[in-house]
């Protein structure tokens, strides 16, 4: 299709009705510009934190299929509104379902991954020029029940989307005017950034900016479709996401994330003998619990701590593996700690610049900071630290960066 946009709305921008009519008008205006228009959406507001407060009301467990099934409805309500809005101003649009628009994934619920669309019906619908709506976050498995996506994933439905049907373009539509160098809740002095690569959209996607799920830029970068990231209540221009240009480099530092979603554990006093790390790390991955990051101490005793992160969802599950585990291997004991927040800088400059992570932890230092664990990538440096210092730490690490001024402006550390 020639000129057909991808637009992703997601739940702030279609919280209540005036939302709703908002982004109805910004839809028809593309339309009268002559592009077809594919319209992927989220649940209004908090609806999916409502609904998940609702299972938990009824169950301490609900079961990952059923929540599937409760979790769907509320994207389903936003298509059924939008495309009412839409029809009320006089243009023709219809809604869909993942499932009726064949977005077939695996069978994981809750985090499931799209395998397939079959786009078929879509395509149909625009023909006839229609506006198509498809609620966002939810497919279908081969079993023919519901899925979802994992928190967020409504970007991934509207990326996969793009992929499927060719678009040229994906917007997604949010409450702030584009990416930031820092969460602007957390940093009023954050600055829209312009143009971000994959790459560095990715490490702050799956560092804690929640502002993009990091899975969807994965599957851009997979299929090189340019994203835009920009804000439905205005006009400006937003946060292009494209392929990294050689430009880019010249940034020492993107931007800073905060993620307060993690708990760490420790194993205390573990035989330093080989195979005791991967017996216990194949049990918690065989529990499908994610292990972030990981230390271990040189030991000069013949016994070491171990520590690692997870999601503190995951931490229940987590501590009942490692103490069951840290009995048979002979270790002293399992600590754990929810009182944690990873702060992290990303940049593609620093695969060409050095001194970064040392101005990061003079930045903490300065604050009296302490760090519990380091990690680093080719283009990210995460430390972690005490919950109550995250917001400090942003602000600090945003400052010595000066992430608060123009790029070109910026002193090299
Ligand atoms: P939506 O409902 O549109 O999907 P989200 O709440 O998922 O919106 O994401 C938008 C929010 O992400 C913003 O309100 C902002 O507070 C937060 N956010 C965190 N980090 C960043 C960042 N680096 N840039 C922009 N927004 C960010
Ligand atoms: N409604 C889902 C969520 O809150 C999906 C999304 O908003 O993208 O996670
Ligand atoms: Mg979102």
């Amino acid at each position: 299709m020639s000129k057909l946009i991808v637009q992703k709305f997601g739940g702030t921008s279609i919280a209540n009705a005036w939302c709703i009519k908002n982004v109805a008008k910004r839809i028809i205006s593309y339309k009268k510009k002559g592009y077809a228009l594919v319209v992927v959406v989220s649940a209004p507001g908090d609806a999916t934190d409502d609904l998940l407060k609702l299972a938990h009301s009824v169950t301490n467990d609900p079961t990952d299929r059923e929540l599937d099934v409760l979790l769907s409805t509320g994207e389903q309500v936003s298509m059924a509104l939008l495309s009412m809005a839409l029809n009320d101003l006089g243009y023709q649009a219809i809604s869909f379902t993942g499932a009726q628009v064949g977005i077939i994934t695996d069978k994981s619920y809750t985090k499931a991954r799209i395998i397939n669309i079959n786009s078929r019906r879509i395509k149909e619908e625009l023909k006839k020029k229609k506006i198509v709506i498809v609620a966002g976050f939810q497919g279908i498995n081969l079993e023919q029940d519901i899925t979802t996506l994992g928190r967020g994933g409504s970007d991934i439905t509207a990326v996969a989307l793009a992929k499927a049907l060719g678009a040229k373009m994906c917007e997604i539509y949010t409450d702030v005017d584009g990416v930031y160098t820092a969460d602007p809740r957390i940093a009023r002095e954050a600055r829209k950034i312009d143009r971000l690569s994959y790459d560095e959209m990715l490490e702050l996607a799956f560092l804690g900016a929640q502002v993009m799920q990091s899975r969807s830029i994965e599957v851009a970068k997979k299929f090189n479709i340019k994203l835009c990231v920009r804000n439905s209540f205005s006009k400006k221009d937003g946060t292009i996401i494209h392929e990294e240009a050689k430009s880019m480099e010249e940034i020492l530092v993107s931007g800073v994330a905060v993620n307060r979603s993690e708990a760490k554990i420790t194993i205390c006093d573990v035989p330093d003998k080989p195979g005791i790390a991967a017996r216990i790390f194949r049990e918690i991955a065989s529990a499908n619990i994610n292990i972030d990051m990981i230390i271990q101490n040189v030991s000069h005793t013949g016994r070491t701590d171990i520590s690692f992160t997870i999601e503190k969802t995951d931490l229940k599950k987590a501590v009942n593996i490692v103490k069951k585990m840290a009995k048979k291997i002979g270790a002293k004991n399992v600590l754990e700690d929810r009182d944690i927040a990873k702060v992290s800088v990303v940049g593609v400059g620093m695969r060409s610049h050095s001194g970064i992570a040392a101005a990061m932890f003079k930045a903490l230092a300065q604050k009296g900071i302490n760090i519990k664990m380091i990690s680093t990538s080719e283009i990210k440096i995460s430390c972690v630290i005490n919950k109550k210092d995250a917001v400090k730490a942003v602000k600090a690490i945003h400052k010595v960066f000066e992430l608060q001024k123009p790029t070109r402006t910026r002193k090299a550390k």
